[in-house]
């Protein structure tokens, strides 16, 4: 899709249009609706690109941390075509681009875009990939990761916000974005293994079901440390024999991962 350049080279078809739908009062409610969207759009993607450029200047900043110095063209292409507006509240909408992280309700916050970007940059994902998210919120970490995979299964506790997340993303058009509501601790069994798997809430330990349900070969990015303290963003790397290796990336502030029943 191309934004901010609408239909310019089908102006006849365009004159037609205008013509039938400004003859009728349902079109000129039509054609308000599709100006100001396409405004909106224009505006917007001015917004998204300096976002993009400051997560770009925070991958070069961290790249002794993190080993990744750039995005990868799927990831930085995902970065810029997720409309971010879309998944934050109106009151938020003139902030929607600020690299930082936004608040969602129910005490939970949409994550920094540098952070969604990076995350997913490290699951280091191959074609067609299955990924597990845990922590829908929003769900605008599971549209940049619909972008890249081929299936994005995610798992919310709080069921307002999974519901809200699964009705946006279907209004997107996200189709590959499957939302469950339940304890994400243990990931979801019934499509697992998967090609890799994110965790967007901080865990005091990496679930076992969670590494369990990770293909071989493949990679587990999740915030690791104790509620409400400097957590270390980590990546564990299951190996083609099963053997696991982690590593901590970087310092984060991630809100924490509950447990259904109030388990530890
Ligand atoms: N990825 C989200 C940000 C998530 S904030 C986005 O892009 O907007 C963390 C989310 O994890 C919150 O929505 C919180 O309710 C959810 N969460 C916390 N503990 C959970 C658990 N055990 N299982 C599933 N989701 C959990």
């Amino acid at each position: 899709m191309v934004r901010g350049h609408p239909c310019r080279r089908r102006g006849t078809t365009i004159h037609w249009l205008l013509a039938v739908m400004v003859l009728s009062p349902l079109g000129v409610g039509a054609l308000r609706a599709w100006s100001m969207q396409r405004g909106s759009d224009s505006r917007f993607f001015q917004a998204r690109e300096a976002m993009v450029r400051e997560v770009l200047a925070d991958m070069a900043a961290t790249a002794g941390e993190t080993g990744r110095g750039t995005l990868s063209a799927a990831v930085l292409e995902a970065m810029r075509r997720v409309p971010r507006h879309r998944f934050v509240a109106d009151t938020l909408i003139e902030v929607a681009y600020e690299n930082r992280p936004l608040p969602i309700g129910y005490g939970q916050t949409i994550s920094q875009p540098f952070i969604v970007a990076l995350m997913t940059e490290l699951l280091d994902l191959p074609e067609n990939a299955k990924v597990l998210e845990i922590g829908t919120g929003s769900g605008y970490q599971a549209a940049v990761l619909a972008h890249v995979a081929k299936e994005v299964y995610s798992v919310e506790i709080l069921a307002p916000l999974g519901r809200s997340a699964e009705t946006r993303l279907k209004a997107l058009g996200y189709t590959n974005v499957h939302v469950k509501i339940d304890d994400g601790y243990y990931g979801w069994k019934e499509h697992a293994p998967f090609d890799g798997i994110l965790v967007t809430a901080a865990a005091p330990h990496i679930p076992p079901p969670l590494l369990q349900q990770l293909k071989p070969g493949a990679k587990l990015v999740i915030p690791v440390g104790p509620p409400f303290l400097t957590q270390f963003l980590t990546v564990v790397h299951k190996s083609e024999d099963g053997t696991m290796t982690t590593r901590q990336v970087l310092p984060v502030a991630f809100v924490p991962l509950t447990r259904s029943g109030g388990r530890p």
